[in-house]
């Protein structure tokens, strides 16, 4: 845990002759190489892609007709490790660099020292579109969406940097940079690549989509396969603070979110997640917990309430709570049965929040061009 997970030298790592507008190879499923035309067998190709480490010894049955296909065919860079911030706390935050020179975070946060388990919270998007006022990436407005071997090959260069050294160890949450749902088919089509039994193998109960409350977008993932867990970040309990916060709420209010949530059928052991970000004085007072309560309803039973203290940050005057504040919400949520829990603040002094850190790399600009 927390190093590098050996590589073996790969027939496709000669940089392709032209990036631009070719396919990445991480974002290719069996069926896309058999419908290319590859030559040889799509599922061995596939897994060589997806599990390289377990090559070590060399890739044997790679022929030479096949490599030079794949490397003449697609764009077969990793995103590459721009920046490296270690915490205290054991994560790293990395800043990635895209084939476009775009630069997104992805943040590696290994649990307990005797559980060799691994959290990496990934970006699904380079900034964002839904412009909360609290969020640093959210004041970077949107550049563009991640293609799906983007978002696998974040997942794959941060396994490279970082480990863990048994890769099925992995849970994976899209708490990074953007919002998943703005772009779910990549997001959907990464999922089917990193749960896939030849590659990384990621359960879906390992791996949680987190939306900022996009209805429509919630209402099809609903019935997509393989479908991941879902994470939403309420973060207000009016429909006037939270349009206020989060202006998604103005075309999807509380209410018409609610109905989505209760539409969504629940797997075997499987929870939703409500996200609740405590700003001071903006939605952290006993009444705010109340209408929490109220607004979970059924829910409240066996589904998880995670609160998160706001991660300050230039780009907002928002501040968090106290430490009294936050324990007095969580008291008021337990004593309304709800199932509470609160984010371990991770990373806090290497910019945890998500875009903070481009964001920093740039200064005030709204712009990233490079990083
Ligand atoms: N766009 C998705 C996923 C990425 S944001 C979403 O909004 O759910 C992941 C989580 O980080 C969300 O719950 C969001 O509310 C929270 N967040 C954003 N900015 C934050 C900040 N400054 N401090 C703490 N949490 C923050
Ligand atoms: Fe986008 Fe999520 Fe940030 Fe809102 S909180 S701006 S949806 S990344």
């Amino acid at each position: 845990m927390g190093h590098m997970v050996e590589f073996a030298p790969r027939p496709w790592d000669r940089p392709a002759p032209e990036r631009a507008g070719r396919l990445s190879i991480y974002g290719m499923l069996p069926e896309d190489f058999t419908a290319m035309g590859a030559p040889g067998r799509a599922e061995h190709i596939f897994a060589m892609i997806q599990r390289p480490w377990e090559y070590r010894d060399g890739f044997p049955r790679l022929s030479r007709e096949i490599r030079e296909w794949l490397v003449a065919n697609l764009d077969t860079a990793l995103p590459e490790v721009a920046e490296r911030h270690a915490s205290e706390d054991g994560s790293t935050k990395l800043m990635l660099r895209l084939g476009d020179g775009e630069c997104i975070e992805a943040v590696h946060m290994p649990r307990e020292v005797r559980n060799p388990r691994v959290t990496l919270c990934v970006s699904s998007q380079v900034g964002c579109a839904m412009g909360c006022a609290f969020c640093a990436t959210g004041t970077l407005g949107i550049r563009r969406n991640l293609s799906a071997g983007e978002i696998v090959g974040q997942v794959l260069a941060a396994l490279r940097e970082l480990g863990p050294e048994r890769p099925h160890a992995i849970t994976l949450v899209f708490m990074g940079m953007g919002e998943p749902l703005h772009n779910l088919e990549q997001v959907h089509r990464a999922i089917q690549i990193l749960n896939h039994t030849r590659g990384l193998n990621i359960s879906t109960r390992r791996i949680t989509v987190s939306t900022s409350g996009l209805v429509p977008g919630i209402e099809r993932l609903a019935h997509m396969e393989p479908r991941p867990w879902l994470a939403v970040s309420l973060n207000a309990t009016t429909d006037e603070a939270r349009s206020a916060l989060m202006p998604v709420n103005r075309a999807w209010g509380l209410a018409r979110l609610r109905e989505a949530l209760d539409a969504w059928s629940l797997g075997d052991r499987e929870r939703l997640t409500i996200e609740y970000v405590l700003v001071a004085g903006q939605n952290d007072t006993m009444e705010d917990a109340e209408r929490l309560a109220e607004w979970m309803g059924e829910l409240r039973r066996g589904h998880n309430v995670n609160l998160i203290r706001l991660n300050e940050h230039e780009a907002a005057s928002f501040r968090e709570p106290d430490e009294a504040q936050v324990n007095a919400f969580v008291a008021r949520l337990k004593a309304l049965n709800c199932f509470v829990t609160v984010r371990k603040s991770r990373g806090r002094d290497i910019q945890g929040a998500c875009g903070q850190l481009v964001k920093k790399s740039k200064g005030p600009s709204k712009r990233i061009e490079n990083c």
